[in-house]
């Protein structure tokens, strides 16, 4: 219990934080709140430690490039500030998880998923990582990103476009997460039963990546992609663009937003995390 009380203090300090240094927004900061809550009243310190990973150096690499990103940032739907949609697609996946967790650890059922259960947890979190470490450091890349699709260059900050250094932050992104994981692991902070802190690095790693693959994939594939005739440009921002003038629809499904596509992104590195800790 005294658990759950330092989980939703740490919960509010988590929000309160995030919402001061503008990370979030209003909606955002509860959410980030409810979640650090959960994780931490849940989970455990070691469950806190890889959220906390995730949370401040994708909000730190966010602030640090959020000059450059003005330039590009009309392609993007929303502002630099995060809203409750967008932490709860980067972050719902890991709060189910300790949320399964601290079934198990209550009641005694499935407690041999424990183990999996944590594996998960971190991979989705990697692939959170992961995506905003390409999405922020991608920018970077000296020549225009790929749309994987049909392999054409495509202007920076479009939805589903790959870069070497974006892909080279993707997997950083997920280390970090996967090494803190290890950490936490090694001080006795995580279930008992976990994979070698080797074999565990590798697959939240592996989750990670191939979770922010997919992300691409999708956003190069369905997600909805709008078009300003006035600016004569691609946007994500539906339906007014930042010029005032109505976007029309140009390509994928009009309701699959970028949240979609990070939840997307986050859920399936969650369940391959939890498929390759449950075989191996
Ligand atoms: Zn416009």
């Amino acid at each position: 219990m005294t658990q759950f009380w330092l989980g939703l203090l740490a919960g509010i300090g988590i929000a309160y934080v995030a919402y001061r240094s503008q990370a979030l927004n209003q909606s955002g900061g509860l959410a980030a709140g409810l979640l650090g809550t959960v994780v931490f009243g849940l989970g455990g310190v070691g469950w806190a430690a890889v959220l906390l990973t995730f949370f401040i150096s994708s909000s730190f690499l966010s602030k640090l490039f959020k000059q450059r990103k003005a330039q590009v940032g009309q392609n993007f739907a929303k502002g630099s500030r995060r809203d409750a949609g967008q932490v709860a697609a980067n972050g719902a996946f890991s709060g189910l998880m300790a949320l399964f967790y601290f079934f198990t650890a209550q009641t005694g059922f499935g407690q041999g998923w424990q183990p999996v259960l944590w594996v998960g947890f971190a991979a989705s979190l990697a692939a959170a990582n992961a995506d905003t470490w390409a999405t922020e450091l991608g920018v970077l890349n000296p020549r225009r990103p790929i749309l994987l699709k049909d392999l054409r260059r495509v202007p920076q900050g479009t939805s589903g476009a790959v870069s070497l250094v974006g892909s080279l932050a993707a997997l950083a992104g997920a280390g970090l997460v996967a090494g803190m994981a290890v950490l936490s692991n090694l001080a006795g902070w995580t279930p008992a039963g976990t994979p070698s802190p080797g074999r565990q690095f590798l697959v939240i790693v592996a989750g990670g990546v191939l979770g922010s693959f997919i992300d691409s994939f999708l956003g190069a594939t369905i997600q909805a992609v709008y078009y300003c005739p006035n600016c004569q440009k691609e946007t994500e921002r539906y339906p007014i663009h930042i010029c005032g003038t109505k976007t029309k629809l140009k390509r994928g499904l009009p309701w699959l937003n970028n949240d979609w596509v990070n939840t997307a992104c986050t859920f399936s590195a969650g369940i391959i995390g939890l498929l390759l800790a449950g075989l191996f």
